[in-house]
């Protein structure tokens, strides 16, 4: 027992499997921050026996497996949930072929069988092949499972002194890539070599679970009330397609007065103030330039990148020479790293639908202070100047309300132009008030155009609005007599300004 917890104290393991327990039913067997999980011999005889250590930080369900075999499993939530299998196949006793394929199917994917099979075989560094080594083959073949044991030696057989691999580490093919098996050079008063696992995924974190009274909770009033949308639903589904991909949400945000970016990995956030001049479309860019020079960095290889921003990932899509300076560095930098052996994929999520790691860079790039130093695109300082240059000749236009042009044109935006370019002319002239039959008479020297209905001289504001003698025309043309010049040459001209003026015979006079 002291050597047991010598082994938990070195390792601090989340999960410790033992074969040969020899504990008969009566027997207590604890350990301090581990949850123990065990099936003693069949007969009740002190020998044999298998046992599930797992840690009390981390979630765990054992599993009810039929069979005759010395063997207990249990799940248990690592970084993914795991099933862990400890088995003990005792030498010199026929071990049924049906009964080793059915424990096998037995434990959900993926898994782990950690156990002495006390087979030989030359796969795992035996010298020779034993019948149960042959078996055990068999099983690895006809299962597709992998073996993690590389030659270790694992067992010292103490009457001829002699060493063995006997103690084997069987999983899934998902796990391979992940785990690595060591063995601990010390015997701690046993036969056997303790075999250390390590889920690679895990090393650099030391996460502690909550626990939770799973049971205790009242799932119906859960499901009520929690808002789990499809879309949550959806990208929850994506995740376990991908879950071999870390996430890295980004996000850019811009207001009045405020640019930032958001980027949100599983162990930090990072939020950056840019410069006001600086396009939402640029926070996006800049958030996922962030993402990615943070991904250089790591280790790890396979990501994938979530951003709201479709323009964004429209513009990653395709180089060319004029794309925004940001997105050309994403892409140099994404070629280096593809070369680096790193998988860095990208995938839109929509925004505000309840997904955590969107929401949580959407708050930072609001909530971002410290400026990130880097260069403007030559586009958003051009947009910026832009709108500061309307905006100041809005204010002074704003002003000037006794222009007889005010009333038709109330901002200084520009307005689109017609496809007819005699026609665009038309407009324009009516719309400035100079037309050749009003301003002619400057030209030549004649005397200024006299309404013969009202005495007055004809101004295009008089033809259009004014002057009853074409209010016939202004209701068979406008619906109305009573139009105001807004309604005629606005920003969206009436559909028969022209014809009107056909009728009236002034349409080749403008
Ligand atoms: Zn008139």
């Amino acid at each position: 027992m002291s050597d047991l917890k010598d082994i938990s104290n070195s390792h601090q393991p989340a999960c410790v499997a033992l074969q040969e327990t020899h504990l008969k039913p009566e027997n207590s067997f604890r350990l301090h921050g581990y949850t123990v999980f065990r099936k003693d011999h069949p007969a009740n005889r002190a020998s044999g026996g298998v046992a599930l250590l797992i840690s009390n930080n981390i979630p765990s369900s054992l599993l009810t497996l039929n069979t005759s075999f010395q063997a207990i499993a249990a799940q248990i939530f690592t970084h993914k949930l795991i099933t862990v299998c400890s088995l003990y196949l005792p030498p010199n006793t026929h071990i049924d072929k049906t009964n080793l394929n059915n424990l096998v199917l037995q434990l959900p994917e993926p898994f782990v069988i950690l156990g002495d099979l006390n087979g030989h075989s030359q796969i795992w560094g035996s010298d020779d092949t034993n019948s149960r080594g042959r078996q055990i083959e068999k099983l690895l073949h006809d299962h597709n499972l992998c073996l993690l044991n590389t030659h270790e030696i694992t067992h010292f057989h103490t009457p001829t002194r002699t060493f063995h691999c006997i103690d084997l580490a069987i999983c899934s093919p998902s796990l391979l890539p992940f785990f690595s098996l060591q063995t601990d050079p010390d015997l701690h008063n046993s036969d056997h070599f303790p075999i250390i696992l390590t889920d690679n995924r895990h090393s650099h974190l030391h996460t502690v679970f909550s626990r939770f009274k799973y049971d205790l909770a009242n799932w119906t009033k859960f499901t009520s009330t929690a808002c789990i949308t499809k879309t949550m639903q959806l990208f929850l589904y994506h995740r376990s397609r991908y879950s071999s991909f870390i996430p890295i949400f980004t996000d850019g945000s811009k207001s009045d007065g405020h640019v930032g970016c958001g980027v949100v990995f599983s162990s930090d956030t990072l939020s950056y103030r840019l410069h006001n001049c600086c396009s939402v479309f640029t926070a996006e860019i800049v958030a996922i330039f962030c993402a990615i020079q943070k991904i250089s960095l790591s280790p790890q290889r396979e990501f994938i990148v979530y951003t709201d921003s479709i323009s964004a990932l429209e513009t990653l899509s395709h180089y060319h020479s004029r794309m925004h300076p940001t997105a050309i560095r994403i892409l140099f930098t994404l070629r280096l790293l593809q070369n680096g052996g790193y998988n860095i994929l990208f995938c839109w999520v929509p925004s505000h639908v309840g997904i955590t790691g969107n929401e949580t860079a959407d708050y930072a790039a609001k909530s971002s202070s410290s400026f990130l130093i880097q260069g403007l695109p030559y586009s958003d300082i051009k947009k910026h100047f832009s709108c500061r240059i309307f905006s100041s000749w809005q204010g002074t236009w704003d002003l000037q309300i006794h222009n007889k042009q005010h009333s038709i044109k109330l901002t200084v935006c520009l307005w689109p132009i017609l496809s007819i370019r005699e026609v665009d002319v038309k407009l324009t002239r009516l719309r400035i008030g100079h037309t050749r039959f009003t301003h002619r008479h400057l030209i030549f020297g004649e005397r200024i155009p006299i309404c013969p209905t009202c005495r007055v001289g004809f101004t295009v504001r008089h033809i259009l609005v004014e002057c009853p003698g074409f209010n016939s025309h202004r209701v068979k043309f406008f619906q109305s007599s009573s139009i105001t010049m807004q309604d005629l040459v606005g920003e969206i001209h009436h559909p028969n300004i022209f014809n009107f003026l056909k009728a009236i015979g002034l349409y080749t006079c403008i």
